[in-house]
């Protein structure tokens, strides 16, 4: 049984945690409410909440026995009740330019992955929020798993902490962003409270500055995103500048249409200096023309905002192509020549699969096992 309830620990306060069928809880994904509620029901001191809390998501200790700062009677008691249990890695798969993909196994049965970019000057961790996505773009293979489900907040911060643990270098900063498998807007409580976790100053404290949530444009969830105190940066995929088109891409579209994305765009609160990224896949013979970025650059004025231009990642699942790089380089060309920021996104571990798009929890030959 996962998420189950434990009610009233602490005054009327009642919490969510995995809980395993043995009645252990993972407290992974625990915000310190929910650890103070447990140290309460251990009839431990309060504060020992705080130092539990740090030492999961700050010092990243994986085991009762890591936390020396304890006395061994209340290890064995948090031993008998909570464990610290991170996603399950099946498989980590190398690429050439060092971007690795990992697959998991979350809840016994479904899958979901992660990448892990390393980058000169900050490494970047891509994380999932859903196994599958029911949106079902046309273009993305992630559309194609037919198992689903929400993430829980545990299973979506475990992925960070799993991969912390498994780079070679010493502690390095991290930029997150919210773009593997699943949509984030249609598992909002989950993701708003792992991006909680992943900025507490008393746990992993990055800024969110450093996190990205990229959206294929639920609207409402953009206006509730609107309203929070703690708001990422934010990523459209956009990926189309006629309705008819969008339609048949992303077909959420026929229920939030462009104008009506770009409408909620315009009202989301950026700080100063911010920007919101547009993202634009390039598809050969369906969006890539001269008439579309010109369209883009009419659509988008006014906008604070840049475009990302990323040439389709192709993949046996999908039955589309990217266009010539002359393409790619002369859309670029039409939108910088009206003063659109445009870069061009290069894909990065394509030939493990780990490109954007291409994350359907797949194993190929070639995986390394982790501890090997
Ligand atoms: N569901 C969210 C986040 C995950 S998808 C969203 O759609 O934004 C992350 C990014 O990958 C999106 O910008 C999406 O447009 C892009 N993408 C999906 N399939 C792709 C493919 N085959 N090639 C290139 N980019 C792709
Ligand atoms: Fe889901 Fe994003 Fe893939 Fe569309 S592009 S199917 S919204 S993960």
């Amino acid at each position: 049984m996962w998420a189950d309830v434990i009610p009233e620990a602490e005054g009327d306060m009642v919490f969510q945690m995995n809980e395993d069928t043995s009645g252990t809880l993972n407290l992974v994904g625990a915000s310190l409410a929910e650890i103070e509620a447990l140290v309460a029901e251990l009839g431990e001191a309060r504060f020992r909440a705080r130092q539990l809390f740090a030492g999961i998501y700050r010092r990243r200790l994986r085991g009762w026995e890591m936390f020396t700062d304890l006395a061994r009677p209340l290890r064995e008691k948090l031993g008998q009740r909570a464990a610290i249990a991170y996603p399950e890695v099946v498989s980590v798969f190398q690429s050439a330019d060092g971007t690795r993909r990992y697959l998991f196994e979350v809840g016994g049965s479904h899958r979901i992955e992660s990448v892990f970019i390393p980058e000169e000057k900050r490494d970047t961790a891509c994380i999932s929020t859903q196994a599958g996505c029911a949106v079902g773009c046309l273009f993305c293979a992630t559309a194609k798993v037919p198992r689903r489900r929400n993430l829980s907040a545990g299973e979506i911060i475990g992925q960070i902490l799993a991969l912390q643990a498994d780079r070679d270098s010493g502690p390095r900063r991290f930029n997150i962003v919210l773009m593997g498998m699943g949509e984030p807007l249609l598992n909002y409580d989950n993701v708003m409270k792992a991006l909680q976790l992943m900025t507490d100053p008393l746990g992993m404290a990055v800024s969110h500055r450093r996190i990205t949530l990229s959206t294929s444009g639920i609207v409402p969830g953009l206006e509730r995103l609107a309203q929070e105190k703690l708001i990422p940066n934010l990523a459209i995929s956009l990926n189309a500048t006629t309705d008819a088109v969008r339609d048949r891409l992303i077909p959420i579209n026929r229920k939030w249409n462009i104008a009506a994305l770009l409408d909620a765009c315009s009202r989301f609160p950026l700080e100063p200096r911010r920007r919101i990224t547009f993202e634009y896949v390039l598809i050969e013979g369906v969006n890539d023309f001269p008439e579309d970025a010109l369209r883009l650059v009419r659509l988008l004025k006014g906008a604070k905002k840049k475009v990302n231009l990323i040439p389709l990642n192709a993949d046996p699942l999908i039955p589309l192509k990217p266009p010539a790089e002359e393409s790619v380089l002369a859309f670029q060309r039409i939108l910088l020549d009206h003063h659109l920021t445009a870069y061009i996104r290069r894909p990065r571990g394509e030939d493990v699969s780990a490109a954007c798009g291409m994350l359907a929890a797949r194993d190929l030959p070639g995986a390394i096992l982790k501890d090997l």
